[in-house]
Parts: C-alpha cells; sequence; structure tokens
C-alpha cells in the first residue's frame, strides 16, 4: 500500500470505474478489492487502508456472517483457519461500512459456481445476499463479485441476472488490467499473493501482466485458427 501512495496511485471506489474507463487518464488509478468477508480484512487491512487514506471494496459471502466456525473452504489444519480464516461479524462489516472510502460488495450467500446453478438459484444467490448485506450497512449495495470468478465460474445468464438485481458491476478473476472497452458484468481483476510482495506486485500494478495476456491471446490465435 505504502508502494502505491509512494508511485502516485490513486484508490478508486467500483462506483468511480465507468467514468474513469471513459478518462483517458486513467493508468494510475487502482481499485483495491477484497473477496469473502474474512475477519482479516476487518483486523489488518482496515487499519492500514484507514490509515493511508485508501479506498476498497470488501465482497462478502452472507451465509458465513457472525459465524462461529472458520468459512467451509478454507482446507488448512482447524487452528490455523480459526486463526487467521474466521469470517466478519456483522458489527465488524457495520464498522467497515463507516469507514470512509470503503465500500461494501455482495459475493453470494454460500459461495458457489453460479455457472453450475439453476438460473432461480443462481438468482437467489445473487438477490439474497444484496439484502443480506443492505440489513447490516443499511445502505445500497451495489457491486458484487463473482465466486472464483474464472471464465468457467460465470455465464451471460449470472451477468444478465446482476444486471437485473439493480447491481452496477460484477468482478472476475480474469488477470489482466480494466480496458477502455469494457463490460461492467465481467470486470478482470488481478489476484495478489502472499509472494507477491515487493516486485512481483510492481509489475502487477504497472500491466506486466496486461502484456502476458496480450501474449497468450495472441499465441492462442494463432495456434488456434
Ligand atoms: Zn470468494
Amino acid at each position: 500500500m505504502r508502494w502505491l501512495v509512494d508511485n502516485g496511485y490513486e484508490t478508486i471506489s467500483p462506483e468511480d470505474i465507468a467514468q474513469v474507463i471513459r478518462t483517458p487518464s486513467s493508468r494510475k488509478k487502482v481499485l483495491l478489492t477484497f473477496d469473502d468477508g474474512y475477519r482479516n480484512t476487518y483486523e489488518y487491512a482496515l487499519p492500514i487502508l484507514r490509515d493511508a487514506g485508501l479506498k476498497a471494496c470488501i465482497f462478502i459471502s452472507t451465509a458465513y456472517i457472525d459465524s462461529a466456525t472458520p468459512f467451509p473452504w478454507i482446507t488448512c489444519d482447524k487452528s490455523t483457519a480459526v486463526k487467521y480464516y474466521m469470517p466478519m461479524s456483522s458489527a465488524q462489516i457495520k464498522e467497515l461500512a463507516a469507514t470512509e472510502g470503503m465500500s461494501i460488495g455482495a459475493h453470494t450467500v454460500t459461495h458457489q459456481r453460479l455457472a453450475r446453478l439453476p438460473a432461480e438459484t443462481a438468482d437467489a444467490e445473487i438477490r439474497d445476499s444484496i439484502r443480506a448485506l443492505v440489513s447490516v450497512i443499511e445502505r445500497s449495495v451495489t457491486h458484487f463479485s463473482y465466486p472464483y470468478g474464472a471464465k468457467k465460474d460465470f455465464t451471460e445468464r449470472d451477468m444478465a441476472l446482476c444486471q437485473a438485481a439493480g447491481l452496477h458491476t460484477a468482478m472476475t478473476t480474469a488477470a489482466r488490467s480494466i480496458r477502455k472497452s469494457e463490460n461492467l458484468f465481467s470486470l478482470p481483476r488481478l489476484t495478489v499473493y502472499e509472494k507477491d510482495a515487493g516486485t512481483n506486485f510492481a509489475l502487477k500494478v504497472e500491466g506486466f501482466y496486461d502484456l502476458y495476456d496480450l501474449y497468450r491471446r495472441v499465441y492462442l490465435y494463432r495456434h488456434l485458427h
């Protein structure tokens, strides 16, 4: 986060995306997002973001709010899971939402791959998670991220369901920067891992992975056509 600040990056809110991608000088803008609703987002990330005056959006799967057990998809040993991967409480989510620059987005109720669900179930996963968050934070919820978020995990149908549910954006895990011609219901994002600390983080932010993505697409195009 210090690197972002030192290198002149400005953090934006998801609500700003539509306008930012129309702006020619959008290169030094970054949207920070956190998925699932881990308590460590509240305990570790929030103080850093708040102290640095950075904006971020936290996408929450609502079935696990206030749960006394770690998220069900966490596979590490119990004591590590309890230490690092517990869900946030509704009080913590309220506090996050009330912090300047923070937005709360929906991430379904039970964190399943939408593409594998019947339309009615997918629709309920989207709408019920929005409704649950609205009742916790008492303000509207207009942003969403797809669980797992890879190309196979959501379809055009799910993008349409998000739009029909009143959402303004939906985010994937397609690993590249946002382009000018982007569909607001399949926005790419670069995942940052622990091993990215330092140079790799800078490369991700500065667009190195966009070159990789371009290379991959050109390569695949030339070899499949
Ligand atoms: Zn997730």
